[in-house]
């Protein structure tokens, strides 16, 4: 039986490209007789908001959809999370590090999908560990996994490249543990069997191949869904003005007829799909 999850992060409203997410995760799980799991991922104390989590609740009944089981909150495991990352340490594959976002922007030489590519400046040296970010050393894990392979329903068979990212940041100074330590682990911990989200996550997935060998996780399939666009290209994003899921309920709109239109690849003015952000062959 497969089984598929929507994973919001509770620090903002969601908007129409959150509900295309849902209702994708929700409708591949209905036409295989699957499950549907919601799961907040409310790991970042500063922005996880309790009120974006009774909106979420509140916008995916008004778009109808029904998650199984109850919803599972990301905030509940970090004692995994850090079990985790023990292990990888113990295994010798993580380093401190306490760059700056200015210093590796200032050092990189490649552009990664997330941006400037850490270059390596603290592997191999002498660094506090106090207050320390914790960093894979992807080459050494690698070396050890040999290659990796993993499938996206759409795009096919993928060979594992978590080197574009450089070595990733796994245990952030700040939070309990970075979003790809945190996914991966829960993902796993719900059973889900199909992991599905928007095609801008797609690079993440090459990361999450490499920590499931590391730490003998059970492997997905992923399918990574096109992204709900603006005019210029980029991502619908509440900042540049998409009304939100919320203020479409409040205001009295049929969200069953909202979620007709998203399946029906109708959308309003101006916005459309697109998979031009899928950006690792
Ligand atoms: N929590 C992530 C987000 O809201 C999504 C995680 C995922 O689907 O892998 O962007």
């Amino acid at each position: 039986m497969i089984r598929t999850r929507f994973a919001p992060s509770p620090n903002g409203p969601l908007h129409l490209g959150h509900a295309y997410a849902a209702i994708v995760a929700h409708d591949l799980a209905r036409a295989r007789q699957g499950e549907f799991r919601l799961r907040i991922e409310d790991i970042d104390g500063e922005r996880s908001k309790a009120t974006f989590v009774e909106d979420i609740l509140l916008d995916l009944a008004w778009l109808g959809l029904e998650w199984d089981g109850d919803a599972a909150f990301q905030s509940h495991h970090l004692a995994s999370f850090a079990k985790a990352a023990e292990r990888l340490k113990t295994m010798g594959l993580l380093y401190p590090c306490h760059c700056t976002r200015a210093q590796i922007t200032a050092a990189a030489t490649e552009l990664g999908p997330d941006g400037p590519v850490y270059p390596g400046t603290c592997r191999g040296r002498d660094v506090d560990p106090v207050g320390a970010a914790w960093r894979l050393d992807v080459t050494k894990a690698l070396a050890l996994t040999g290659p990796l392979e993993w499938t996206d329903e759409r795009a096919g068979p993928q060979r594992a490249q978590p080197q574009v990212f450089g070595d990733i940041v796994l245990l952030r100074k700040d939070l309990p543990a970075s979003y790809h330590l945190a996914v991966t682990l829960d993902d796993a911990a719900d059973g889900i069997t199909l992991v599905t989200r928007g095609m801008d996550l797609f690079a993440a997935s090459h990361v999450h191949r490499l920590l499931q060998a590391l730490l003998g996780l059970p492997v997905p399939t992923w399918h990574h869904h096109d992204l709900l666009v603006e005019p210029d290209g980029r991502k619908l994003a509440k900042r540049r003005g998409s009304a939100s899921l919320g203020d479409r309920r409040r205001a009295g709109e049929d969200g069953a007829a909202i979620a007709a239109m998203l399946r029906e690849g109708r959308f309003p003015a101006g916005i459309s799909l697109s998979r031009g952000l899928h950006q690792v062959p």
